[in-house]
């Protein structure tokens, strides 16, 4: 079978996109370091256990298992941490990507397609956004990403290697089946954080910055279903394996939605009140994100197929039931 090396694979995104990669007919081969991704989500392919910096274990790996390309999710993704360590972010996210893609040359592999991310446009003058938006990223993690981008546009330009960059919003929801989810440590984000509060295992939520321009204050994001997501890397790997150009897609719902819009609906789809307390603004957030995904539905025949309830729904039974805590 037809193998695809995914690199961060063990991780949310990526173990979500393994099992849409397997379902389809791929091995996903997974390479992880384990620092924020987990053994016990490799199950659709084999788990390579080793760090993108360490270009000697990529070779190896990739010696082994001959992928036809690469998908690249390894990388530190917190806004409010790359504000804390911008050198780490750069290390691992450009430095490590850098050490990936020279290894993937090496091997003969001239095809990937790239996690990146919504942050890369910065603060945005027009909602929703289209890829043809300026990107000025307001923290170090948007940076690391747009350096990539930036990186395989040359390479594309100057020697035919492809990729398919996808400009994720924010990814949450689980597999229906509770085999894997959202599973961070600590948590930071939205969506398992309201929910742990609901389920009672944190006192609070805390709504950090109440004083944006928004409807009501808080911020604005696209929340958009993993299985969605993954679904997206699978079709982008189709159209490189047929020989389609390069490209970047935004990866959203198209739809907005606040944070205490979002709070809300989990507290009605839960059925659950918890305490919902206003905080100070978190450091690097941009006050609205939303896609404008017209574009991933014309190169790959791609659009969103969950709402936001069923992001609820299937996050609220990985967390409840299957989550190890
Ligand atoms: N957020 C919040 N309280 C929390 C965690 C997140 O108000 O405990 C807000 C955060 O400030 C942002 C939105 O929820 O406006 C989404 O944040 P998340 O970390 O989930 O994703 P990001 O947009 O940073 O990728």
């Amino acid at each position: 079978m037809a193998s695809i090396l995914v690199a961060g694979g063990a991780g949310y995104i990526g173990a979500h996109t393994c099992l849409d990669l397997f379902n389809k007919g791929f091995t996903p081969v997974v390479y992880d370091n384990l620092s924020n991704g987990h053994a016990e989500f490799a199950k659709w392919g084999p788990l390579e256990v080793g760090d993108i910096r360490d270009r000697g274990r990529l070779d190896e790996v990739l010696r082994k298992y001959r992928p036809l390309a690469i998908i690249h999710f390894a990388a530190a993704i917190e806004v409010g941490d790359s504000t804390k360590d911008p050198g780490f972010y750069y290390e691992n996210n450009v430095a490590g990507t850098i050490n990936l893609l020279r290894a993937a040359q090496a091997a003969g592999i001239d095809k990937i397609v790239f996690s990146s991310t919504c942050a890369t446009y910065g603060i945005p003058t027009s909602i929703p956004i289209d890829e043809g938006h300026s990107q000025s990223p307001i923290n170090p993690y948007g940076r690391s990403k747009l350096i990539v981008e930036q990186i395989l546009r040359d390479l594309d330009l100057y020697q035919g290697f492809r990729s398919v960059i996808l400009r994720y919003f924010n990814a949450a929801g689980a597999d229906p089946e509770g085999r894997i989810g959202e599973w961070h440590s600590p948590e930071t984000h939205a969506i398992p954080i309201a929910i742990e509060t609901a389920l009672g295992r944190r006192p609070y939520f805390q709504v950090l910055g109440t004083d944006y321009d928004t409807r009501d204050g808080s911020c604005v994001r696209d929340f958009v279903h993993v299985l969605d997501l993954a679904a997206a890397h699978t079709s982008a790997i189709a159209h490189l394996l047929n020989n389609g150009g390069s490209c970047a897609l935004n990866l959203g719902s198209g739809h907005g939605t606040t944070v205490k819009e979002l709070l809300a609906t989990v507290q009605h789809v839960v059925g659950r009140d918890f305490e919902i307390k206003q905080g100070p603004r978190r450091e690097g957030d941009s006050p609205a994100l939303v896609a404008d995904n017209a574009l991933a539905e014309r190169a790959l025949g791609w659009s969103p197929r969950h709402d936001l309830q069923s992001i609820i729904v299937t996050a609220f039974n990985w967390h409840s039931n299957y989550l190890p805590i």
